[in-house]
């Protein structure tokens, strides 16, 4: 499992290469490479920056995700990357391009969906741009946001330091297989469908656990799970030049996402480790702070925090489950010539 990095990684790392070989540039502390660009416009000041892209048949379908939706999501995945980096999201820049015969009240509610979220955050949009598009919808939202500490990097982890996860993964995967099909998989509750495809369609970034993990000490790196556990976890690992141990069986996977899977004949750990869009948070801590952490997210935000392994000397990842080594399901990789509309984050 290490090492073998795909083509979307392949392509980020040419491009960082790139803007590396354009110079040196002043006031950016962490650029290319982690889930936001930390920036210093004056000392002692840092402002995060976030972006990601959202495209209809490729995150999306307008069969089933309504214009609030789509402005929501756009809006949910930027600011898991800032949670990420333990911050506070302030101001959002967002751009649609959709087709010429989107109505005025298509267009309303989508910024609706994207202010509904935006909101509650404190978040404010203050800019962007609209455009007619001949081939679907395309959202861009850009993010800023402020860090109250010191920034949680992906590239910070430690040999020793236990790895955890937060909430339970692979609830978006499953409520994409329910969104994709044409009729309700039988024998499970309604309440349950209902709870996945809201997961999908309306995932909640962990804004609140991602600024009380990075100033509460003892987290050595954090990042949001966007594309699965599978590949962000060797991203995370990657960036800090460590490899790690992870027992399968202590992945959260809760009981709406197993009754799915059970009903459709699919693999809830494979949507665990490989489904994406949990933005869930993902970090690397001192183990004898774990408990610690795990008891203030419980008790403040009523969040579970899953201790799922640890951070290993060397570069190797590798998947335990009753004592073996085993390959799991990795994560939604773009550029990879996967078929489109598989999911994906970013
Ligand atoms: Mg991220």
């Amino acid at each position: 499992m290490s090492g073998d990095r795909g083509g979307e990684d392949a392509l980020v790392r040419a491009i960082r290469a790139l803007t590396a070989r354009a110079g040196a540039a002043t006031g950016v502390s962490v650029g290319i490479g982690d889930d936001c660009a930390v920036l210093e416009p004056r000392a002692g000041a840092a402002l995060l920056a976030t972006t990601d892209l959202l495209l209809e048949d490729v995150h999306f379908r307008r069969r089933w995700a309504e214009p609030a939706d789509i402005g929501w999501k756009a809006l949910a995945v930027n600011l898991s990357d800032i949670a990420a980096m333990g911050g506070r999201p302030r101001w959002a820049l967002v751009a649609l391009a959709c087709p010429e015969d989107t109505t005025a009240e298509e267009i309303a509610a989508f910024y609706e969906g994207a202010l509904a979220l935006a909101r509650p955050h404190d978040v404010a949009v203050v800019g962007g741009d609209t455009s007619a598009s001949p081939a679907g919808w395309l959202v861009n939202v850009t993010l800023l946001g402020e860090s109250v500490g010191a920034p949680r990097l992906r590239s910070t982890a430690q040999p020793g330091d236990t790895l955890a996860v937060t909430g339970a993964l692979g609830r978006s995967a499953a409520g994409l297989a329910v969104l994709e099909r044409e009729t309700a998989p039988a024998g499970v509750k309604a309440a349950q469908l209902a709870d996945v495809t809201a997961a999908h369609l309306r995932p909640r970034p962990r804004v609140e656990e991602g600024a009380w993990l990075g100033a509460a000490g003892g987290v050595t790196a954090m990042m949001d799970v966007s594309d699965g556990v599978g590949i962000d976890l060797a991203r995370l690992l990657g960036e800090s030049a460590a490899g790690g141990r992870i027992d399968v069986e202590r992945l959260p996977v809760d009981d709406a996402t197993r009754a799915v899977a059970a009903a459709l004949g699919a693999d809830p750990i494979a949507w665990a480790t490989g489904g994406g869009e949990d933005y869930e948070l993902l970090l690397a801590c001192e183990p004898a702070a774990f408990e610690r952490l795990q008891r203030g997210l419980a008790d403040r935000f009523g969040t579970a925090l899953t201790a799922i392994g640890e951070v290993t000397a060397g570069t190797s990842v590798s998947w335990w489950s009753r004592g073996r080594e085993v390959a799991v399901a990795r994560g939604f990789e773009h550029f990879a010539g996967r078929p489109a509309a598989s999911g994906a984050g970013a």
